[in-house]
Formats: C-alpha cells, structure tokens, sequence
C-alpha cells in the first residue's frame, strides 16, 4: 500500500502501521513503522526534536526502527504549503494512524480556530488522555507527590468544545433570549439588560464511547477504577447525563465480574455489597469534590472519565501536583488511532534557546509507544527519564526549583536521557 502527498515524501525503509479491526482498536504495528511526527512551534522547535531522538533510541535499544516522517503545521505550515494546516499533514497522520506532535501555536487574530483543536476534531480523536505520575526527583507542591497516579479521559469533540455562545448586544442573542423567555417559559431567570448565552451539547454517543474508552484502558492497564466526573446535581440533563451514560456502559456492556458499577449508595453500605474481586469498578462523583479528592486523598484514584471542561480544569490540576507543564504528557485517543502531544504549549519566550524541557514530549511518545503495544521501550523511557531527573540532571525549569541540580539546556538533556535507555536496555 502506498501513499501519496503533495510536498513531503514517504520514508521508502518504513512500513505502514496497518488496522486490524478499528472498533476493537486493533493495530499491525511493524517493527520499522512510519510515524509522521510534527516538531511543533515555539520550543517545539526545541523539544520536537530532543524527544525524537530519545524515543528513536528507545526504540533501538528494544530492537525496532522508526521510519520518521517529518510533517509540518502552523508556523513550519505557512512557510511549506502558505497554510496553518495542510492536507498533506492530515492526510498523513490519518493514514498512518500513529504519530506525534509538539506544540503549537494558535496565530492571534479573528477567524483562526486552534490547529489543536481543528486536528483532533478532523480526525475524531475523540479522548485526549493524559497519565499523571511522580517522577523521582521532580520538585512537586505536594507533601506526597509519589501518591499521585491517574489517568484522564476527557471528552474532546463536544461539551463546551462544541458549544454556541451568543455575545451580549446582537441581534441573535436577543433572538434568544426572546425564544427562552416566551417560547420556553423561562421568564423568571433573564433581567433586563445586556446578557451573554451560551449552549453546551452532551451526547449519548460522545458520553459512551468515552467511557467506553476509559474502562477498556482500566481493563488492559489492570487499574482497579474508573470514576465518572460530573457537575450533575446542578447540570442535570448535560453533565449528570453524562454520568448516567457512562454507568450504563459499564452496567449493560461488560461481564459483572470484569466490571462493577457502583451504586451512589455504595459509600454507605460497602460491607453488604459484594464486590468481584478483580473487576474494574466503575463510580461517579461529582466535579468539585473530585478536586478535593485529588488533593487530599490521591491514591484512591485511578482512572477518571470526565466531560470536556471538567476534563480541562482536572487534568491541569492533576499535572500542577506533580510538577508541572515541562512534565505532562498527553496522547488523544480515535478508534485505532492516537497522536501524542505534550500538554504545554509553545512557550515563546522559551523559544529557540536549547532551554525547554524536553519531557512532556518524550513522555507523550512513551504513551504513543504503550498504544503501539510497545510496552518495554515505552518503560525504557520512563525508567531514563526518571533515572536521569533523579540523578539531578535538569533543565531551568526543574533546576530553578531543586538545590542541587545540574542545569541543562534541552539537547544536552536528550543526551543524557539516551546515555541512560543505554544502560538500562
Ligand atoms: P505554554 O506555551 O504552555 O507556556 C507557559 C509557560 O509554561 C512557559 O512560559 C514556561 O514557563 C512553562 N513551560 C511550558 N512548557 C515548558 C517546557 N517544555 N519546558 C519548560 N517550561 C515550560 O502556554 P502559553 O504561553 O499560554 O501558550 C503559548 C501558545 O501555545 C499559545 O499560542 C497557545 O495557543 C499555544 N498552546 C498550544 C497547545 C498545544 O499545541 N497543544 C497547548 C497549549 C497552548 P516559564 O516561562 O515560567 O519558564
């Protein structure tokens, strides 16, 4: 099988990752596979690189070969193609099924949707996961950082991402309001005055195959929960809804003794409910004690499925416990696809100055890995990163907050990642 783009050749070494069976997630994955990579914007022009190299030695060291195939959006976009994001771009990660991305930049201005955003909606990359574990060595907020290993599921194409806002002065928001008002009977709750509305869609479809999504992980990564997160006591039909979805899909579509759906009276009468052993079990709670939870009780934590917004607010506080931005991972999740990415952006300031930290993206590329089944290459990096943080061999941002650490600049700290997969493989 071959593929064709306009501006950027196939690697002729590598071979195609090929789908087995899309709704099971099953992918041929080779041992020399393409995978388009897109270094990123900002310090992706830093970090993009750095981690390919790690990720390249991982690979070797667990005796395969990537067949990297450069692709190229927003700034690098403009200058190769005058577009923020080329067909060539989508049409190879589409095709290819696995690949990586670095940041970037959304270009400030009227009419300009987030290339993120526009990647992830294009391709249904429906769940943008993100692992949240301690590092040793990482400097952390937290009393006791080590506590903290979960994995997120946020919803990615609907909830506020597919929302309609209507701004306060048109013509249309008036056109609203008088809809709400009279044809809705809501006459109570608009004043008189300017007003600002906003509509949000949560679907059964969306909701489900989320969960679905999250409790297949759980299951694979023999993680023992999975908690749904919804504000539903106060949005009953949208974020309730959702956790009402997700309950069924664990009560109708799997065996009782692989998952176990919890009842909201679990918490009060545990003794006299027998749960299965091994299975999965599946609750819900609701979005502001989850935040509360996370903090104060971390390690009862695992796995959590959550709405888009939810999703954003959790998995950034989530990160902040373990130490930050330079740190976290993400990979978003299709039927038999992923495109990992750091959760940070492009950093400007940080730009161009072998200063960034390449770990966020090199541990976006250890998920990528996990996905292609990969496990020992995906631990490998984990085990390096770790080895070469705890070593106190840093980047500024890690240094500036540890005493006696070692400060390198981006490449250097690649290096030193490399040596480590080295001696470990
Ligand atoms: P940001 O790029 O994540 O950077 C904010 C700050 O976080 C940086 O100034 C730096 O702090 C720290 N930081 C982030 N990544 C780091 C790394 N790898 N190593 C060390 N420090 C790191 O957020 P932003 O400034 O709000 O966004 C900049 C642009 O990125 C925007 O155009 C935004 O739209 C875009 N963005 C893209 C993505 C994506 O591609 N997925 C995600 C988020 C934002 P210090 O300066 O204090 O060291």
């Amino acid at each position: 099988m071959g593929f064709e783009y306009d501006k950027v050749e196939v690697p002729s070494d590598g071979t195609p990752i090929q789908v087995v069976d899309e709704d099971a997630d099953e992918l041929d994955v080779p041992e020399n596979p393409i995978v388009p990579i897109i270094h990123g914007d900002g310090i992706g022009k830093d970090v993009g690189p750095a981690a390919q190299k790690v990720l390249e030695a991982a690979a070797n060291a667990t005796g395969r070969e990537i067949s990297w195939m450069r692709v190229y959006a927003g700034e690098s976009g403009r200058e190769k193609y005058d577009e923020n994001l080329p067909d060539d771009t989508v049409n190879a990660i589409d095709e290819h099924r696995v690949a990586i991305k670095g940041p970037l930049t959304t270009p400030v201005g009227a009419g300009f949707r987030s290339l993120n955003v526009a990647l992830r909606q294009t391709l249904d990359f429906y769940s943008n996961v993100r692992p949240t574990y301690y590092l040793d060595g990482v400097p952390s907020p937290m009393k006791s950082p080590e506590e903290m290993d979960m994995v997120t599921f946020r919803e990615n194409t609907e909830d506020v991402y597919a929302g309609i806002e209507w701004e306060e002065g048109t013509e249309e928001v008036e056109q609203v309001r008088e809809f709400v008002e009279d044809e809705m009977g809501f006459d109570d709750v608009m004043h008189d005055g300017p007003i600002g509305i906003g509509i949000k869609p949560i679907t059964e479809f969306g909701s489900k195959r989320l969960v679905r999504k999250a409790i297949d992980y759980a299951i694979e990564h023999d993680r023992d929960k999975v908690t749904l997160v919804g504000k539903g006591n106060i949005m009953k039909f949208t974020e309730g809804q959702f956790t009402e979805w997700g309950m069924e899909v664990a009560e109708e579509e799997y065996p009782d003794e692989e998952v176990f759906a919890a009842p909201d009276s679990l918490w009060e009468t545990q003794d006299e409910i027998d749960i299965p052993e091994d299975a999965v079990m599946v609750e819900s709670r609701l979005a502001d004690a989850m935040l509360q939870w996370m903090q104060l009780r971390t390690d009862e934590f695992s796995v959590l499925a959550m709405p888009n917004l939810n999703g954003d607010y959790l998995s950034d506080a989530a990160g902040a416990q373990i130490g930050g931005l330079g740190i976290a991972p993400g990979a978003n999740f299709g039927d038999a696809r992923v495109l990992a990415e750091p959760v940070h952006g492009s950093a400007p300031k940080r730009a161009g100055q072998n200063m960034a930290n390449p770990t966020a993206m090199t541990l976006s590329g250890r998920l990528m890995f996990d996905y292609m089944g990969w496990k020992d290459a995906a631990d490998l990096v984990r085990d390096a990163v770790e080895e070469t943080i705890s070593s106190g061999k840093v980047t500024y941002d890690l240094e500036r907050q540890l005493d006696d650490a070692e400060k390198l600049g981006t490449d250097e700290y690649a290096d030193a990642i490399v040596d480590n997969i080295e001696e470990l493989a």
